[in-house]
């Protein structure tokens, strides 16, 4: 089958290696010159060991087996099974990761409560004071500068698949003029297929609001910074108990440290990236579990993605147009499920 995706993002491109990998022709779309947004400017943690439970915790699991396939495949993914620490400060939060450890899906997350000397030894850089940690064995990150272009060389070695950047889809087209399925983009060129996914982000575009005017996704933004290399790497990602700060060790040893939880609806244009105060408390966050000043910030942001109105879905799948699919609403789980939100896809069309 002829398999068009919209959107050069992670679901995006997802979706282009497990049709590719199911013997599929794929012709892959995005309006960028490569991915905008979060693929290259998000945290990168694949994150098993989180609150997550239902079909999120389900759709975690069988991610971080496809990424560890993805890993020894695409080196350029720069997968590492790094696991994470989840630091508890207070008796309360100990409590409450004690209780995390206790649950009956604790091992399958592969998690077990440490005092401080034993997550110490997991990870010595870790020198704020605290009063144990989660240790989840089966986190793990990918680089996310990194990632998306490393899958797309190995799926253009296929010889089924074709990435067409700089080109912006501005609808359907008609199905009485070509027979199928299809899309129209900005320079005028209709691309055919037998199935269309359109993996477009937030704020979805005009045309496919059209398609699908009120799915149930709202937009979010998340907020994040990127920092030199410290002079002590980082052995694992490192999380706090209250869910507003993840620092995950990059390649290069620098270090993304960003606000897991939604900030609410994006402010107007600017606003969010200029709230110093927001930036402030992420930056005491950080270097309160480090227990030393963060090395020197090289960028911040903050992003908008879409998250499913209902927390307990991991994305909203909805057949807009005949042959054509709309998937959306990974919010900030993104990174980590899209696998197995593709491979899900392809079950449901059928590829
Ligand atoms: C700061 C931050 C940190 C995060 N950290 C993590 C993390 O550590 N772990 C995790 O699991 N998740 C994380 N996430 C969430 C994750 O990044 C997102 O869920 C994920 O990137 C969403 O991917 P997407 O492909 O749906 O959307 P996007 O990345 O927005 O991609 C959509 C693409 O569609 C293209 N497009 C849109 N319209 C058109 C059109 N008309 N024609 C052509 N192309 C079009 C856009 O150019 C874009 O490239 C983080 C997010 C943020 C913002």
């Amino acid at each position: 089958m002829r398999i068009v995706i919209v959107g050069g993002g992670v679901l995006g491109t997802m979706h282009a290696a497990e049709a590719v990998r199911r013997g599929h022709y794929v012709l892959q779309v995005d309006r960028g010159p490569g991915p905008r947004g979060a693929p290259v400017r998000d945290c990168g943690l694949v994150r098993v060991g989180g609150r997550a439970d239902g079909a999120g915790l389900a759709a975690a699991l069988r991610a971080r087996e496809l990424w560890e396939r993805i890993g020894r495949d695409v080196p350029g993914a720069g997968f590492r099974a790094t696991g994470s620490l989840t630091v508890a400060r207070t008796d309360a939060e100990l409590a409450a990761l004690g209780d995390l450890a206790e649950r009956p899906d604790a091992a399958e997350r592969g998690c077990k409560l440490l005092g401080p000397d034993e997550a110490r030894a997991v990870d010595p850089a870790l020198r704020g004071a605290m009063l144990g940690a989660l240790w989840c064995e089966r986190d793990a990150a990918v680089e996310p500068r990194t990632v998306l272009p490393a899958v797309r060389e190995r799926l253009a070695g296929s010889g089924r698949y074709t990435w067409l950047p700089g080109r912006d889809v501005r609808g359907l087209g008609d199905m009485r003029d070509v027979g199928t399925a299809s899309v129209r983009d900005d320079r005028g060129a209709t691309h055919e297929a037998d199935a269309v996914v359109l993996c477009t982000g937030a704020p979805p575009p005009g045309w496919v609001r059209g398609l699908a005017p009120d799915p149930p996704v709202r937009r979010v933004r998340l907020r994040m910074l990127r920092t030199a290399p410290p002079d002590e790497p980082l052995a694992t990602s490192v999380a706090d108990t209250a869910g507003r700060l993840l620092i995950v060790p990059g390649l290069d040893g620098g270090l993304a440290v960003g606000d897991p939880r939604a900030c609410g609806e994006p402010g107007p244009p600017g606003a969010d990236e200029a709230d110093a105060a927001a930036y402030d408390r992420l930056r005491d966050a950080a270097e309160a579990v480090l227990g030393r000043p963060l090395p020197p910030v090289r960028h911040r942001w903050t992003d908008v993605r879409a998250r499913c109105a209902d927390p307990s879905r991991i994305v909203h799948r909805e057949r807009v147009a005949e042959d054509v699919w709309l998937v959306a609403g990974a919010g900030e789980r993104g990174m980590t499920c899209s696998p197995a939100i593709a491979e899900d896809t392809a079950d449901e069309l059928g590829l």
